[in-house]
């Protein structure tokens, strides 16, 4: 059972972060279960079929320019313009020696016709175009079957579909998709001090953060979420809710309470009715953390401490739900090497995870840490749009060092 000790001394029984996080992995099994979805509704689903290309994408040879189509055999003979295509307006004659066809941008190529002149090179007199060079063959022409030949893997079972996979699901003319269902993830937090948005606060109690936070990181992943609120430290309710949740969700997470206290009865709870292991965690914030099975669900037990709580839902949280969900590796996120904008100080003992911010100026793209580090200080972590991960080793880092960094945010 986890002691949550004083800060920053080195605890040789600790577990570090890659040793938790592989040992979580290893026990998160990929859902089964899939539906079929139209890709209108997909979106942050996971395949769970292969999907090949049911035909060439580009079905036809068609202008990657704005120009005139004709035979690059001519050579810069001048040409007869002899019609136009646009995309969805296609020539339907041939383009034969010493002819030409006004094409635009997604037109396709005419029967004939085997290069593209682009229009900054034509010279236009009446109904003739002189080329201001030599249009080579194959200049200028998608070729069918460019991006995808027909019977190609397009993209395996086990990607997440985000914006990008869906338009090229799109451009093969497949509008349903084998998914995976959504992973059901229960929520609640613990502590008698924890009162809900809308109550005015007597003399030690606080607003329940982490809900929202959790709430916020678990609809960013497209889980089901169940909440399940508040709940008190008192065995009975705390029992009631764990089973309650173990029946409903395939992963449940807990806020609260995994330290050992005296209020903290989550631990000694869980040893009876699951099989649960408590970590003390080798990193900061988030040296308690809780993992094991309820009945058929997942559990985490994270620490109260709203950072602690984040941060430690991306390190080791986030990575279960990715592999549950039938995602196909990597589950753990990017870490990119930026250098530091100033020092950064650490004590030695427990891999840091500080909150930091990206500047982009006249030296590049540097990193740096948003000041007040402690993991009850949301508003640096809410300012913040990286972590810069300090290895347990260190003192710190020089400014100018190169140190580990992972985005808060991703483009799509
Ligand atoms: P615990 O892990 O229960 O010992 O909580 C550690 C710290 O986090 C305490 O200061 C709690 O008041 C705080 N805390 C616990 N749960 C929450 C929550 N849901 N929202 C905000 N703070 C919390
Ligand atoms: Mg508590």
């Amino acid at each position: 059972m986890a002691h949550c000790c004083s800060d920053n001394e080195h605890d040789p029984m600790a577990k570090s972060v890659e040793e938790a996080r592989a040992a979580i992995l290893a026990s998160s099994p990929a859902l089964t279960d899939t539906e079929v979805l139209h890709l209108s509704a997909a979106l942050g689903r996971v395949l769970a079929e292969d999907i090949r290309a049911p035909q060439a994408v580009p079905a036809w040879p068609n202008s990657a320019m704005d120009g005139y189509a004709l035979r690059s055999s001519d050579g810069e003979k001048p040409r007869q313009l002899i019609g136009h295509c646009f995309a969805g307006h296609p020539f339907t004659g041939v383009v034969g020696p010493g002819e030409c066809v006004r094409i635009m941008t997604g037109a396709v190529m005419p029967e004939g016709a085997d290069s593209v002149l682009i229009q900054e090179q034509a010279e236009i007199q009446d109904k003739t175009i002189l080329p201001r060079q030599h249009p080579a063959p194959g200049a200028n022409i998608r070729q069918a079957g460019e991006d995808l030949q027909p019977g190609v893997e397009a993209l395996p079972a086990g990607t997440l579909l985000r914006p990008a996979q869906l338009a090229l699901l799109a451009s093969l003319g497949i509008a349903e998709v084998k998914v995976f269902r959504r992973l059901r993830v229960a929520f609640f937090s613990t502590g008698d001090e924890l009162r809900p948005l809308g109550s005015t606060l007597e003399a030690g109690q606080i607003y329940d953060s982490n809900r929202y936070a959790l709430q916020g990181m678990l609809q960013r992943l497209g889980c089901e979420i169940l909440d399940l609120g508040r709940i008190l430290d008192n065995p009975e309710h705390l029992e009631k809710t764990l089973q309650q949740a173990a029946g409903m969700a395939d992963l449940v997470i807990s806020t609260g309470g995994v330290s050992v206290g005296d209020a903290d009865y989550i631990a000694e709870l869980l040893g009876r009715i699951g099989s649960i292991n408590f970590w003390k965690m080798n990193m900061k914030p988030g040296r308690p953390l809780a993992f094991g099975q309820l009945g058929e669900a997942t559990f985490f037990g994270l620490p109260g401490n709203p950072v602690s709580t984040m941060v430690t839902f991306y390190q080791f949280v986030q990575p279960c739900i990715l592999k549950r969900m039938g995602k196909s590796a990597p589950w753990t996120p990017t870490v990119l090497k930026i250098p530091l904008a100033h020092s950064l100080k650490k004590k030695p003992g427990r891999t840091d995870f500080q909150r930091g911010v990206l500047i982009s100026g006249e030296n590049g793209l540097q990193v740096a840490g948003v000041g007040q580090q402690a993991s009850h200080i949301m508003s640096g972590l809410a300012h913040a749009d990286c972590l810069i991960i300090l290895a347990a080793e260190a003192e710190g880092a020089p400014a100018g060092s190169m140190v580990d960094v992972q985005l808060l945010e991703g483009l799509v």
